[in-house]
């Protein structure tokens, strides 16, 4: 009889994180640099920890994961706005939002396991903000009234920093909702502490009492550089998916981090192979203090296009799209006079499915600083710019 040996998998170590408040406690950074870069976190605030602060690349000074993690300076021009995407118009009450019929955006936690700096939701760790509600009996009341709500996304902040605790009791009140399908859970807490799943039995039991053949947990990841799948987060993934959680991957393209070729490729490519394919790739929202972080519509879709092309179907199956006010608004394609757009999913009924194109401009960031092209269908409550 043939003996087959097992591959061998090797478990990887897991460090014990702290996390990490203040840029001073860095003595990477420069002296001259830590006053300059503490006035930005006193306006955008800081957090880290150190584990993710293990992956950075001290002598390159243009590092993904530092570029990531660590305030700049720039982020204190005048650009953007708070609210880009006017979530509070879709604030039906304190910490649930309603725009897509089907799905219910519960706002349950204003934390996250680090801070990314072009975090378009930044104003939910500012002291004044009340759109993030840690009671979430208004969402639930909300939800069982609207028979139409399939899908619930948990988010925030980050909800795996809640306790597993309060995690399992919104599983068990959620499954309690005849309707609601599917439980999804915007995290990052893969990329920047996957110790959070794989020390946590009572999570993964958690994940496996609630994830069920028909009615899902989702898990919607959020790596955004391949250097951020360490053996460490690949062990993460492995666990989530051996507890039926089914893990895609949704990030924003972001200058200085993601914006090569190279880099959207490998992560792409190596998220379809450990079961998280890309999702989503969102063209960056207008916030503010993201100035440093943003590309432009043209040279984005470029890069996306450029990558999704020489990708196998499930690494490039992602679309490029905007969360704009009106809708999710997928960029599908520029030439040399316009660009092309179509409403993926849409607030208006008028605007459900609809393609449109608009003058090409290569140096617009987001939908309202386009024109609508000659003969294009113009979509309803879009602020174009004017002529
Ligand atoms: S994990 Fe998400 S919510 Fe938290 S800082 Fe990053 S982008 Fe913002």
């Amino acid at each position: 009889m043939i003996q087959r040996s097992l591959p061998i998998v090797e478990t990887p170590s897991k460090p014990r994180v702290k996390y990490v408040r203040s840029l001073s406690q860095i003595e990477q950074i420069p002296p001259e640099d830590l006053a300059k870069l503490e006035e930005v976190s006193k306006r955008y605030v800081f957090r880290a920890n150190t584990y993710y602060l293990e992956l950075i690349d001290w002598s390159d000074p243009n590092d993904p994961i530092r570029n990531l993690i660590i305030p700049r300076e720039e982020e204190l021009h005048d650009w953007g706005r708070l609210d880009a995407s006017n979530e509070q118009s879709v604030t039906v009450a304190p910490g649930v939002q309603h725009k897509y019929r089907d799905t219910v955006l519960l706002l349950c936690n204003e934390v996250c396991g680090a801070y990314c700096r072009y975090c378009f939701r930044k104003r939910l760790f500012m002291n004044d903000n009340e759109e993030v509600s840690k009671d979430i009996s208004a969402g639930l009341a909300y939800i069982r009234e609207h028979p139409e709500v399939s899908n619930v996304l948990l988010t925030g902040g980050d909800p795996l920093i809640m306790s597993t605790r309060r995690l399992r009791e919104i599983f068990r009140q959620l499954r309690e909702i005849e309707h609601v399908r599917i439980i999804r859970i915007g995290s990052k807490m893969p990329a920047f502490n996957p110790m959070r799943v794989l020390d946590d039995a009572d999570l993964q039991a958690a994940f496996r009492e609630y994830s069920l053949p028909d009615r899902r947990i989702y898990l919607m990841c959020h790596f955004d550089h391949p250097r951020e799948l360490t053996p460490q987060a690949r062990e993460g993934i492995r666990t989530l998916l051996d507890c039926g959680v089914i893990c895609v991957n949704q990030c924003p393209l972001i200058r200085g981090v993601n914006d090569s070729v190279e880099a959207l490729s490998e992560m792409f490519r190596e998220l379809s192979y450990i079961g998280c394919p890309q999702y989503y790739l969102f063209q960056g929202r207008p916030t503010a203090g993201n100035e440093p972080y943003e590309i432009p519509i043209v040279p984005g879709w470029e890069l996306f296009h450029r990558v999704v092309t020489a990708e196998s179907g499930l690494a490039g199956r992602a679309k490029f799209c905007m969360s704009h006010e009106t809708g999710k608004v997928e960029i599908c394609g520029v030439d040399d006079e316009r660009i092309y757009l179509r409403y993926h999913r849409s607030k208006y009924p008028e605007n459900t499915g609809r393609f449109f194109s608009c003058l090409r401009d290569d140096e617009a960031y987001w939908l309202d600083q386009l024109r609508p092209a000659p003969g294009s269908f113009v979509p309803h409550g879009v602020r174009f710019a004017e002529a």
